[in-house]
């Protein structure tokens, strides 16, 4: 069985043949792709397939006989097959993408809740008391008492402080720190800090500036080698009702400055922290990175649709030095 990637909810079973009761998918019969749309967190999860144009040919022509259009706009439609839901993507505009990917255009299937079931199972389990990263609960009462973390003080994260932690414990920031050559560990509370660069590398025009947890220097990282990582915590920190609020205005905004790849570079140019953009911007930052990984994942035949999935799987244990990061963090969390 087939897992969420955003929230761990259980997908169906295999690839059907057809629009499936009880699921919800989406394909693009042009470019050849299909998504499972979790029925829990709404995010599109890409679906790999060995026999695309097959299978989409068989979708393509049970709409078209059986298909009644439930709702629809210029590019997408929301249409039912028998028992079964699908979205049929055109050619959509961005802010039409953003409106029924990442908005509110797309009415939900069923109940919405949860997050990250599968980094929770690859924890330890967690103290009695359970993780506490604001510190509410330490001996002087809390933040800014003696043993309470401080560091998530000033985040506009707050509120995501206990996922985020989660998250940055299980996986690395990048797979290996320009400096110290470890995998990267990043500190949950300086998710907020990373900030855009101009990278003048072969593969990419923009980078990444991070601090490295473990020896504590800033370094300059290609955009590709953070991208699961950060879309993964964007994927935490832009999870609610109010990010889906915003999701036709980032469309916008991406279509305004001409496009993703322009996002990205002025990004690079202006080089604001994460904090600092605003929720628009930061749901447009992860359309842009979904769109990324889900054209290399094309041209790789869309066999390694989910580069998130793949960071999480990642082996860490024989990685002494981030086991200790990690032991570090979540000590002082549950203390
Ligand atoms: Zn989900
Ligand atoms: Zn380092």
């Amino acid at each position: 069985m087939r897992h969420c990637v955003f929230c761990g909810e259980g997908l169906g079973e295999g690839v059907p043949q057809a629009p499936a009761p009880g699921r919800r998918h989406a394909y693009d019969p042009r470019q050849g792709r299909l998504w499972e749309i979790c029925g829990r967190c709404r995010r599109w999860n890409p679906v790999p397939m060995e026999l695309r144009w097959e299978t989409l040919e068989g979708w393509e022509g049970a709409v078209q006989d059986r298909g009644r259009t439930l709702l629809e706009s210029e590019h997408l439609a929301l249409v039912q097959v028998d028992d079964g839901e699908v979205v049929r993507v055109g050619r959509p505009p961005l802010p039409e993408w953003g409106g029924w990917r990442y908005g509110d255009r797309l009415p939900r299937m069923r109940r919405r809740g949860g997050f990250l079931r599968r980094i929770l199972g690859s924890l330890p389990p967690p103290p009695l008391e359970g993780y506490d990263p604001y510190g509410l609960t330490g001996p002087m009462g809390g933040v800014g008492g003696r043993d309470g973390p401080s560091e998530w003080l000033a985040s506009p994260f707050l509120a995501q402080a206990t996922p985020l932690t989660l998250a940055f414990t299980a996986v690395p920031f990048a797979p290996a720190c320009p400096s110290c050559r470890i995998p990267l560990p990043l500190a949950p509370w300086d998710f907020q800090a990373v900030r855009f660069r101009e990278s003048r590398t072969v593969a990419d025009v923009t980078g990444v500036e991070a601090p490295c947890a473990h020896c504590g220097e800033w370094v300059l990282l290609p955009l590709r080698a953070v991208r699961p990582a950060l879309r993964l915590g964007l994927g935490i920190v832009d999870t609610d009702d109010r990010a889906r609020e915003v999701g036709e205005a980032a469309g916008a905004g991406l279509a305004q400055v001409g496009g993703t790849e322009r996002f990205l570079a002025g990004l690079g140019r202006i080089g604001a922290p994460l904090g600092e953009l605003a929720r628009d911007e930061r749901v447009a930052l992860a359309m842009a990175l979904d769109a990324e990984a889900e054209a290399e994942a094309l041209e790789a035949e869309w066999r390694e649709a989910e580069e998130i999935a793949a960071i999480m799987d990642e082996e860490l244990t024989a990685v002494a030095d981030f086991q200790a990061f990690r032991a570090r963090i979540l000590d002082g969390l549950g203390g």
